[in-house]
């Protein structure tokens, strides 16, 4: 059975992710290393959301709350706000590619290509360049077919549900009306 890592962003986006993957036969670890997740609660809250969906469907997880370091995001995207995606992306699949390649993986992926509202064309491009020299293959795949169906399985489960991607920028833009509105 071949061996993928899948870099989880959070519970309800793993949900169809992770039951395609075991229906091709994956055995599926999940790998949560997200330190563009502010404020550190949040982070707790969609950990917490991930591991509810990753024990609800028999997998493992990597956690990697010791490397929660906001610093590294902040650093990586400082003076590059224009383009601070593309860098968050990057930090993340950087490290799940490491991990899978040090772990012996066959392939590593990403939910984030289960998001509507992420670049996808540019999260499959970060992952087909990172694979060049990685022992890990990238597996590239359309999650978002399966849009529709992880917002419902999550609602039914009663997994957490965030309001925003995950940095303070993102948390900024989704409130701002609520400062103009005060
Ligand atoms: S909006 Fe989301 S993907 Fe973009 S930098 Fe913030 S957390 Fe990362």
């Amino acid at each position: 059975m071949p061996r993928i890592l899948l870099h989880i962003c959070c519970g309800p986006c793993s949900i169809a992710p992770i039951r395609r993957l075991q229906e091709q036969g994956f055995e599926v670890t999940g790998f949560f290393y997200n330190p563009n997740i502010h404020p550190l609660m949040e982070y707790k809250r969609r950990r917490d959301g991930a591991l509810e969906v990753a024990e609800r469907m028999g997998i493992r997880v990597i956690v990697k709350d010791e490397e929660y370091d906001p610093q590294k995001y902040f650093r990586a995207i400082t003076f590059r706000e224009q383009n601070r995606c593309f860098h968050c992306y990057a930090m993340r699949m950087e490290r799940t590619a490491q991990i899978a390649g040090r772990g012996r993986f066959d392939r590593f992926t990403t939910t984030l290509l289960y998001s509507k509202f992420q670049k996808h064309d540019a999260i499959a491009s970060l992952g087909r360049d990172l694979q060049v020299g990685c022992p890990a293959k990238f597996h590239y795949q359309d999650f978002r077919e399966g849009w529709k169906e992880g917002i419902e399985v999550s609602k039914e489960w009663g997994i957490y549900r965030q309001q925003y991607c995950g940095c303070l920028y993102s948390e900024n833009e989704r409130y701002q009306n609520e400062l103009r509105n005060a």
